[in-house]
């Protein structure tokens, strides 16, 4: 029997996705309606093959992505300069018109991070933190320590923790600087934010909200679940219900960023596996059914579509996107016959569906 109150239609101004990797050529054309459909807007990263670390490389990507989104569509697209060993603070003043962000990515932390400014470089050399500031442009980081100083790796679920004090070094000598926070995922990295709020945004991801770190290993094996790997690392209940907590604190400097990131099902399934986890099919559907389990769901619009606009300066649309209570199965895999990419949590059932108009 239905209950009496059970909702069954959702709406909201349609949601913007703060931290999209749309990736590029055939993998863009395959996986980009998921983000059109669902979002009025994104901030799509460009660690590419050939990160897009000065203004050039930045108007060949744009001039990508703009034409696969449909004309008669307002959709507020952005991208940040990625800020790789050749980033000068001459860079940044000359990519300053072209856009507001600037992602870090330490080096060999994530998908074609190996061109990223190395921790350790980043630690010893402030000065381009000087030319952000500046340039009143928004410093948005990936804050994990992969390596000690001595080189020896730190285990994942203590990478974020382990970079925090670079994070604070980094507020309190450039007390003006807009930091971003992205993909906060642990306690200690929740515990800091919150003791930060001045100045500061974070992201969070569907993944760390819904998942701990069950899902990470194989059961019964110390080995990798490459479907559940993704940087930072699915992290404990605890840390989780920390992250959840934040998502549902109502503070408007907290915002949704999916860190969707697609990649083809042979490199998911190779030794190392690629970190990353493709969740854009399923992002707004998953997130209503999250928030509404736990009695939150007028909360979701300001955290999808109102406090990123906010921060970053953006209009608020108009647009609504709307969602039936419909059951369906997510795919295991989408594919163009070429590629294939498994799908977050594919093969198991959501609750909501979009309602297309
Ligand atoms: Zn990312």
């Amino acid at each position: 029997m239905k209950e009496k109150n059970e909702i069954r239609k959702y709406e909201q101004i349609i949601g913007y996705d703060a931290h999209v990797h749309l990736r590029e050529e055939d993998m863009t054309k395959l996986v980009i309606g998921d983000t059109l459909h669902q979002f009025g807007g994104c901030l799509a990263m460009t660690n590419l093959k050939d990160p897009a670390d000065n203004p050039k490389k930045l108007a060949e990507y744009w001039r990508f992505i703009f034409p696969l989104i449909s004309r008669d569509r307002k959709f507020q697209l952005a991208m940040p300069l990625m800020l790789t060993k050749n980033v000068t603070a001459e860079t940044i003043s000359q990519s300053s018109p072209y856009t507001k962000i600037v992602k870090w990515i330490p080096g060999t932390t994530s998908t074609n991070s190996e061109m990223g400014l190395s921790f350790s470089d980043l630690e010893k050399d402030f000065s381009i933190l000087e030319a952000i500031q500046k340039e009143k442009m928004f410093f948005s980081g990936h804050f994990e320590k992969a390596f000690t100083d001595k080189g020896a790796l730190i285990p994942l679920k203590y990478q974020e923790e382990e970079a925090l004090f670079l994070v604070e070094k980094i507020r309190k000598n450039f007390p003006d600087l807009i930091i971003v926070f992205e993909h906060i995922s642990s306690k200690a990295g929740a515990k800091f934010f919150l003791a930060n709020l001045e100045k500061m945004a974070c992201t969070i991801t569907l993944h760390h909200l819904i998942l701990n770190d069950s899902y990470l290993y194989k059961k019964y094996s110390e080995k990798i679940n490459p479907f559940f790997y993704c940087k930072p690392c699915l992290k404990s209940e605890d840390d989780r219900r920390t992250i959840l907590e934040l998502a549902f604190s109502g503070l408007e400097n907290v915002f949704f960023g999916s860190d969707s990131a697609p990649h083809p099902l042979f490199k998911k399934e190779a030794d190392p596996p690629a970190a990353g986890l493709f969740s854009a099919p399923i992002l707004m559907a998953a997130l209503i059914e999250l928030f509404e389990r736990h009695g939150k769901l007028p909360l979701l619009e300001n955290f999808t579509a109102i406090n990123a606009r906010k921060f970053y300066n953006l209009e608020i649309p108009e647009e609504k996107i709307t969602f039936l209570k419909s059951n369906w199965t997510i795919p295991e895999t989408i594919s163009n016959g070429n590629i294939s990419v498994p799908v977050l949590l594919g093969g198991t059932e959501l609750k909501w569906k979009q309602k297309f108009k």
